[in-house]
């Protein structure tokens, strides 16, 4: 059984003696070889499974943390806004804690598996007709002025927890990668990597991918309604704008868009040829690096190893899935047709 991630890294994590453990045991997720992808690429490719915390993507990490503080600090109802994996987290992290959740959501633009998440924990889960974006806004200026505590990405702890998968990936290294691909939305998770590579004193190659619908940081400018099949990643401000932005320079990195088309391959090639599904916002990472390839920092070497987030599990997601699976094969019920479904 994993170790909570707050026992794990307890010395490195900013709470309060007195805080509860509000724990399902995250973090400790697996770090798989890639053989396809490292062919395609000319590296060692490493895929960090983060669809393996227990609701199904790295939001945990930061929610253990968040929750745990505010649990702490005596706080009753938690809220975001979320394009559904926060909700999810969020949601099931209130009912361990015995505290109300409430989300917010861009209505009939999440996954179902998410909404299915949020719904069963016993959030209350309210569907803005209006983008992520605006629900941010919203979470944030309520936040301000009720007694709740605000679990976004723009909650210090939800860094600091995310900050513990740089940590899980130099620990098994060895060291740290060369590079790290990672998908960029709202931003708050490649600022986390990059911190918690910074606190080892450690600087891989920091590749962030956004969807090229959805794509403010490679544009320079927020996008007013962004687009793409990506939806975790369906942002057009992200809140840690700066922050991720400067952990492209320091790290000598990139931030570059990837086409819905190239997300999708990434997807299925993941699926048919590595064995893991995640959802298509995780594939971005993987996209990335087979787009764009592994530009080194000036005057060096390319990388040799690069880790690729994947952020969240394929289950997640069903429609994109099945609509972008090959179709089930209906056979009657003889042996014979059963071989030449099969077979042929
Ligand atoms: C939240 C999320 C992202 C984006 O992370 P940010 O911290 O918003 O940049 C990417 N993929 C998945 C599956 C997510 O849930």
């Amino acid at each position: 059984m994993p170790e909570p991630l707050i026992e794990r890294y307890r010395s490195r994590l900013p709470l309060e003696p007195g805080d509860p453990v509000v724990t399902l045991n995250e973090g400790s997720t697996p770090l798989v070889e890639a053989p396809v992808i490292s062919e395609r690429v000319g590296a060692r490719v490493l895929l960090k499974l983060e669809g393996a915390n227990p609701t199904g993507s790295f939001k945990d990490r930061g929610m253990t943390v968040a929750v745990s503080r505010a649990k702490g600090s005596g706080a009753e109802v938690v809220i975001c806004a979320s394009t559904g994996n926060t909700a999810a987290s969020a949601a099931a992290y209130a009912a361990r804690a015995g505290m109300r959740g409430a989300v917010i959501v861009p209505e009939g633009r999440i996954a179902i598996g998410k909404l299915a998440q949020a719904l069963m924990h016993g959030a209350r889960v309210i569907a803005l007709r209006g983008s992520f974006d605006r629900a941010l806004e919203i979470v944030r200026a309520l936040a301000d002025s009720h007694p709740v505590e605000l679990v976004n990405s723009v909650n210090p702890y939800r860094i600091e927890g995310q900050k513990t998968a740089a940590f899980e990936v130099v620990e098994e290294l060895g060291e740290a990668p060369e590079a790290l691909a990672i998908p960029v939305g709202n931003a708050g998770n490649v600022t986390a990597w990059w911190r918690g590579f910074r606190e080892l004193e450690t600087a891989p190659l920091v590749y962030g991918f956004q969807a090229s619908g959805a794509a403010p940081l490679v544009r320079g400018a927020p996008v007013a309604e962004p687009e793409t099949i990506a939806s975790a990643i369906r942002i057009g401000n992200p809140a840690r704008w700066e922050e991720a932005m400067a952990a492209f320079t320091s790290s000598r990195g990139r931030i570059e868009a990837v086409s819905d088309e190239q997300i999708l391959a990434a997807y299925r090639l993941l699926a048919t040829g590595e064995g893991v599904f995640c959802e298509p916002a995780s594939a971005a990472s993987v996209a990335g690096i087979l787009a764009h390839g592994l530009p080194p920092a000036p005057d060096a070497p390319p990388p040799r190893t690069v880790v690729c987030v994947l952020t969240g599990h394929g289950l997640k997601d069903p429609d994109t899935a099945l609509n972008k699976a090959p179709p089930v094969v209906g056979c009657d019920p003889e042996l014979s047709a059963v071989e030449r479904a099969i077979f042929d």
